[in-house]
């Protein structure tokens, strides 16, 4: 039997206000435990909440990036839970009327563009965090009352990989919005991933599973596969997808239960009396519209056809703003735009190791620079590879890696010759060969130089003399 895979997922995105949803507490990471607290984040009996303006804001900018309904009336809600990082026994959430409804972003796996449906995305506050070591567990309610934008897709995700290009495309539209740090480690990014199989040509949804908080793109792709194969054994030999909520183990690189799944009417949903309705205006939705930057999908196209580069290139630099503008600020000082892209690609990337381009150890100016010494023919490509090394580890700018470690390009044809001359003498018997048309060995004799010369002689020049020393006039 054959089974098709659904996926839909619930992202949590903190949103990068400098204070909380309902009071001015700042929101900034990393403070002593309990420091950013107050009467109304510490849920005490009577403290009233008042709303965050810019809140709301973020919200109507991910609502209209999204191509959705912003609605104009909405309202909060109570989720009432008890857990220790929750003071007020109650989330302060949205549920009938959440801000925005009816979005969709286009992803792209294997070459296929596909439409992925939002749901809905509601504003809500974060809870507090639980700290536990052996004996012990410490509340710290720093986090509580950071706000946050829940994003719901439709289950229109079809395997793994599509779930993670969503996610990656949900990701890169908060960043260039600039509401959302983005920060996996530090949990500003979150989600939590439901998964069902059902029989090829079913409509109905198969029972599902939830995988919860996951903050790394490789770990949600890595347990959706195992996910998969669990039910899909599971449904072969007969039996039946319990429905539960599932802890991704990466160690064991297997998902655990962690409870059994709560249904909304658990949770005692009503509108929160402490809140009035929201109204939004007409003009405020388009003063925002009118502050929308441009956007990832606009940005890679743009990219294709201002700097000619293949699509490939284009997904890849756009996927990320800050990558985005690393470029952009890098390709304006006159590099050629395909080659600066093949170095971020390759070199860049690979020393970044998924690490933000906000902090590169080597700026973009710098990058340009070396790019263009290569260009100019004051440096080969190899010996580039030698200064980005050295730029990487001193932060040094490369005009002055190349000035202090003598790396300049030799173009002197009698210096280049003199060297040929000696490597032809040095070697009479392949010199006789090469003569005979018997082998391919100029790659031997330029191996030769650029030994000698410690790579820095003009690759081309020195091509041009073996041929000159070789055959004279009679070149074939
Ligand atoms: P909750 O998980 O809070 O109960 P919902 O029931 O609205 O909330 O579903 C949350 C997410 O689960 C949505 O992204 C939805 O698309 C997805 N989902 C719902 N049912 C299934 C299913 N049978 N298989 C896969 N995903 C599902
Ligand atoms: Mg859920
Ligand atoms: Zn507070």
């Amino acid at each position: 039997m054959e089974f098709e895979t659904v996926i839909g997922l619930e992202i949590h995105a903190q949103l990068k206000t400098a204070s909380k949803i309902f009071c001015g507490c700042s929101t900034e990471f990393g403070a002593p435990a309990n420091t950013h607290t107050c009467p109304v984040c510490l849920g005490m009996p009577g403290a009233l909440p008042v709303l965050n303006r810019k809140v709301v804001e973020f919200a109507i900018k991910m609502g209209l990036a999204t191509g959705a309904t912003i609605n104009r009336s909405n309202q909060f809600a109570r989720k009432n839970y008890f857990y220790p990082d929750l003071p007020k026994g109650y989330q302060t959430s949205q549920f009938e009327s959440p801000i925005v409804e009816h979005g969709k972003v286009e992803i792209e796996v294997d070459g296929q563009v596909r439409e992925i449906g939002i749901t809905r995305m509601h504003m809500e506050e974060d809870a507090g965090k639980l700290i536990h070591n052996d004996s012990s567990s410490y509340v710290d309610l720093n986090r509580t009352g950071t706000p946050l934008l829940e994003i719901v897709s439709e289950p229109d995700l079809r395997s793994p990989q599509e779930a993670c290009a969503y996610l990656k495309k949900i990701h890169a539209i908060l960043r260039y919005l600039d509401i959302c740090d983005g920060n996996m480690q530090e949990g500003s990014f979150r989600c939590d991933a439901n998964i069902s199989l059902r029989p090829v040509g079913q409509t109905e949804l198969g029972m599902r599973t939830e995988l919860k908080n996951m903050n790394s793109f490789r770990h949600v792709q890595a347990a959706l596969e195992y996910e998969v194969r669990r039910q899909r054994d599971l449904l072969l030999d007969g039996g039946k997808v319990v429905q539960q909520t599932l802890l991704w183990n990466p160690d064991t690189g297997r998902t655990e239960p962690m409870r059994g799944k709560e249904d909304a009417h658990d949770y005692r949903y009503f509108p929160c009396p402490d809140l009035v309705p929201i109204e939004i205006s007409e003009q405020w939705i388009e003063e925002i519209r009118a502050t929308l930057s441009e956007l990832p999908d606009a940005r890679k196209n743009r990219f294709i056809t201002e700097y000619g580069l293949p699509e490939y290139d284009a997904v890849i630099l756009t996927g990320d703003r800050a990558l985005a503008e690393y470029f952009e600020e890098a390709v304006r000082l006159g590099p050629d735009p395909k080659k600066l892209s093949n170095w971020i690609m390759t070199e860049l990337m690979r020393e970044l190791k998924g690490e933000d381009f906000d902090n590169c150890p080597i700026s973009a100016r710098q990058l340009s620079s070396l790019l263009l010494l290569v260009e100019k023919g004051t440096i080969s490509g190899k010996i580039a590879k030698t200064v980005f090394r050295e730029m990487l580890t001193t932060g040094k700018d490369p005009e002055t890696i190349v000035a202090e470690k003598n790396l300049m390009q030799v173009s002197d044809e009698a210096e280049i010759m003199q060297v040929v001359m000696e490597i032809l003498a040095a070697n009479p018997e392949q010199v006789e060969e090469q003569r005979a048309g018997k082998s391919k060995l100029m790659g031997f004799f330029v191996g030769q130089l650029m030994r000698r010369m410690k790579g820095k002689a003009n690759p081309a020049m020195a091509n041009e003399l073996f041929n000159k020393a070789i055959w004279g006039e009679n070149r074939p």
